[in-house]
């Protein structure tokens, strides 16, 4: 089922009452979540990702637009009929009930023509439970299970229904750093063989590059880019995507084009064709777009070195450098050695791993490599 937002914006009074007006939680999103897919809202806190969710969900109205389930509208349609799993962060399972009955209690509720017998029921949960691989688990009580397993309880829960689009709002936030890998596998897995239609929220990068077929870069409300992870990775919109996507964080310097060159501070890093006409900018360098040359044209302070196994991480400084962490962290191949004596290091720059952004507007520059 391909979901469909047409100019959806959602507006709440400030709950600030001193700075009065009103919050834009999510402000004209117009794009559309293609049937079968797993996509991320990603972006930071308060941004207006579970706004959107509910928006989708039928738990909030919107203020103006409109929201298609196929060529649906339900932007009416109250929350009972959309026909949407929901997962929240807390697992929010019945404590006294079992896992079978927890799994069980959206069914009991299902009237009229809907309505199913006591075996049909067992037949729904015990499908369910399987697919989240916890059918050794139905005669346990929440408080007997692990985080992760809770979760999958709820995702049981949620897909029992057999709902036309699974909704998931920062399902693994409340999971440790390991069962947070193995759960959002799982999540990939079990979307892939459902093939529902699911969006999946989150404010880690990371989680969301990993799993997702597309993601949506969102900021204060705003929709910033959407496409597949790597592609948005490879070609970010803006300087916001750049910075919030990638682990170490992109390398952001101050910069101008001038004279058919980019420079970084005064090093002229690399000669450059665009139509923008000379300015200052910011430069942008992912960790993987160093190639250590000691004759290279960017000069930066060397630091230290951290080994992450098959890659090195050569921590160095720049005059020019904007990083919150006040280090350039550049990812080179443990192959290489970097003489650690030396004040000082030299790279020179892959051009498909640099980005270019206004000062101003930080859109993005473009130019030929
Ligand atoms: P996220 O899930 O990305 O962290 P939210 O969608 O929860 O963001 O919130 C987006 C913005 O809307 C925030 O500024 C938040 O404070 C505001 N907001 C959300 N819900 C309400 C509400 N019920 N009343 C007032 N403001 C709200
Ligand atoms: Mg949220």
């Amino acid at each position: 089922m391909k979901i469909v937002l047409k100019n959806l914006t959602k507006k709440f009074p400030n709950r600030n009452k001193k700075q009065g007006g009103d919050v834009i939680a999510v402000n004209n999103f117009d794009f559309e979540i293609p049937d079968g897919k797993l996509v991320g809202l990603l972006g930071p806190s308060g941004c207006g990702k579970s706004t959107t969710l509910n928006l989708i969900s039928g738990l909030e109205k919107p203020t103006e637009g409109k929201i298609f389930f196929g060529d649906d509208d339900v932007t009416s349609l109250p929350a009972q009929n959309r026909g949407v799993g929901l997962v929240f962060q807390s697992y929010a399972l019945y404590p006294h009930l079992t896992v079978f009955k927890n799994i069980r209690f959206p069914l009991e509720n299902l009237r009229g023509e809907d309505k199913l017998s006591k075996e049909e029921m067992e037949k729904r949960v015990k499908e369910a439970a399987a697919l989240v691989q916890i059918d050794e688990l139905l005669e346990r009580k929440p408080s007997e299970l692990s985080g992760g397993q809770q979760q999958r309880v709820a995702i049981a829960r949620a897909l029992v229904k057999a709902p036309r689009v699974l909704l998931l709002d920062e399902p693994l936030s409340n999971l440790d750093a390991r069962l947070r890998l193995q759960t959002r596998e799982e999540i990939r897995r079990i979307q892939k063989k459902t093939d529902i239609t699911t969006i999946f929220v989150t404010h880690d990068q990371d989680e969301a590059m990993s799993i997702c077929d597309l993601i949506v870069v969102m900021k204060s409300g705003e929709m910033m880019q959407m496409g597949k992870p790597q592609d948005v990775y490879d070609d970010p919109v803006n300087l916001f995507v750049a910075k919030f996507l990638g682990t170490p964080p992109i390398n952001v310097f101050e910069g101008k084009i001038g004279n058919g060159g980019l420079y970084i501070g005064k090093d002229r890093v690399m000669d450059i064709k665009t139509s923008s006409g000379d300015k200052e900018v910011f430069v942008a360098v992912r960790p993987e777009g160093f190639i250590l040359d000691e004759n290279g044209p960017l000069k930066c302070e060397l630091g230290r070195l951290e080994v992450m196994g098959r890659d090195v991480s050569i921590v160095s400084k720049h005059d020019a450098l904007l990083n919150d962490s006040g280090n350039i962290r550049s990812i080179v191949n443990s192959d290489n050695t970097v003489d650690l004596s030396l004040s000082h290091v030299g790279f020179s720059l892959k051009k498909h791993k640099v980005f270019v952004f206004d000062k101003e507007t930080e859109e993005r520059i473009r130019f030929e490599v």
